[in-house]
């Protein structure tokens, strides 16, 4: 039997984290041939970055695992890795896709694991692919490498070139479906919230990657100033978000990951005290609502204050962290003190626009949100790059995607 990768164009799915994986395995189950470009070194986009995962509470891990798996083994799917689409030409038939692939320097099919180019490497710049990576391999972080050579020679399977250049293929597919997920928006523009001036401010994503089981604090809960337990915790809802000079619209999942963090926060460190700032609290999706209430209820010591911070400064000496606040329901101007503030909020669909100068099919609307694609018709954007999703929202929205755009151009087109 012809495969699927012989007989037709392919479906270029951008993005491999959980969309762009559910989108390529219902692509390749309707008997597409699928090319996923993913600009990361490893697939399962940010939710490989997660520690647990509201609405179950399990592991963020084990289910990406398997689809990874599922996509890698798929005879109808090819992963490009470290790759970006760099231009996009629409033809009546189809799209003329340029895809760059920088070069690994490491060949992960020799690489043995053994450490030692990182432990030769003068800038630092050999880093392992990814915790969960099967078999593990190194990669070389090229904003670091000197191009010195010195890890060439230490290597014992031979798997590291360095001179490997990028590499720039065009190819000829019935579409695209962009799943490109989302980034964190740089919050200094914003001074009231202090971040940049103090180490124990910190972005939701770097918390939550702080206090996971499987990173470097095995889920114990701590200050990144001094390495010691935080008294009480401060999460500012809405940094960035729904503001005007940053991002207009509600990111759409932050709520839900507050709640979240400060449950794990009071089961694993029960003493620790935990005050959410909200403007709404928003549970959005099934059974959140009934989440964000258990939440609250199991883990007594998370307070609720509404209200957005005008002012978070370190103290005096660096140790504490002060919080100037309205309270909009008693509408009194306070003070807190905090050990640890964590801004959620500054998250922003990924940028669709890569390779625009080459007319990809798609078009934002005024809040920055794919509006319309070609002829009108709805663009194959989903997960987070469409809109703000959570996981489940993002799996439903890639499988909509691939299955409308199976049903557009059924079967091989050769
Ligand atoms: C702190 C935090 C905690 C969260 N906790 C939960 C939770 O508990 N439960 C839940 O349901 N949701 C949670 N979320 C939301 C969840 O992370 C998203 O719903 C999910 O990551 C969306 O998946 P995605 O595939 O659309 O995007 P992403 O996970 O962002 O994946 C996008 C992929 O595309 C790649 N990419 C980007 N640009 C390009 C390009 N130009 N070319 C090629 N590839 C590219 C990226 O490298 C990435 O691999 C949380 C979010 C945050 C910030």
């Amino acid at each position: 039997m012809m495969n699927g990768k012989e007989s037709q164009n392919p479906v270029i799915v951008a993005g491999g984290g959980v969309a762009g994986l559910t989108a390529a395995l219902d692509l390749a189950a309707a008997g597409r041939y699928v090319e996923l470009v993913e600009s990361a070194e490893h697939l399962g986009g940010r939710v490989s970055e997660l520690d647990k995962i509201y609405p179950g509470d399990h592991c963020a891990f084990c289910p990406l695992w398997t689809d990874i798996r599922r996509v890698e083994d798929h005879e109808n799917i090819r992963v490009r890795l470290t790759s970006r689409i760099t231009g996009v030409v629409q033809t009546a038939d189809g799209v003329h896709v340029t895809i760059a692939t920088e070069p690994r320097y490491i060949d992960e099919s020799l690489c043995v694991f053994c450490g030692r180019c990182r432990d030769v490497c003068p800038a630092g710049a050999v880093r392992p692919s990814w915790e969960h990576a099967s078999p593990p391999s190194f990669f070389i972080d090229k904003t670091r490498c000197t191009k010195c050579g010195d890890c060439v020679g230490r290597c014992p399977t031979g798997a590291i070139d360095i001179e490997r250049p990028p590499v720039e293929i065009v190819l000829f597919a019935d579409d695209i479906i962009w799943a490109t997920g989302f980034e964190e928006v740089d919050l200094t523009p914003l001074p009231e919230f202090g971040y940049g001036t103090h180490p124990d401010i910190m972005t939701s994503l770097e918390f939550e990657e702080w206090i996971a089981e499987a990173s470097v604090n095995q889920g114990r809960i701590l200050r990144r100033s001094n390495g010691r337990e935080p008294g009480n915790i401060a999460f500012i809802q809405c940094a960035g978000a729904r503001d005007r000079r940053l991002l207009p619209y509600c990111s759409g999942v932050c709520c839900m990951h507050a709640l979240k963090q400060a449950q794990w926060i009071k089961r694993r460190a029960p003493e620790v005290g935990c005050t959410i700032f909200y403007t709404d609290l928003r549970t959005v999706g099934r059974d959140y609502f009934d989440y964000g209430l258990r939440s609250l209820r199991m883990t007594t010591g998370v307070d609720l204050v509404r209200g957005r911070p005008g002012m978070i400064r370190p103290l005096p000496g660096g140790d504490a962290l002060a919080l100037k606040y309205e309270n909009t329901e008693t509408q009194t101007a306070e003070i807190a003190r905090f050990d640890l503030v964590v801004l959620n909020g500054n998250l922003a669909p990924s940028d669709l626009t890569s390779g625009r100068e080459a007319g990809p099919p798609v078009e934002l609307d005024s809040g920055g949100f794919v509006s319309a694609g070609r002829d009108g018709t709805a663009p194959f954007a989903c997960g987070f790059s469409r809109e703000p999703a959570d996981i489940a929202e993002s799996v439903l929205r890639a499988s909509s995607s691939a299955v409308n755009l199976a049903g557009r151009k059924d079967g091989p087109s050769s």
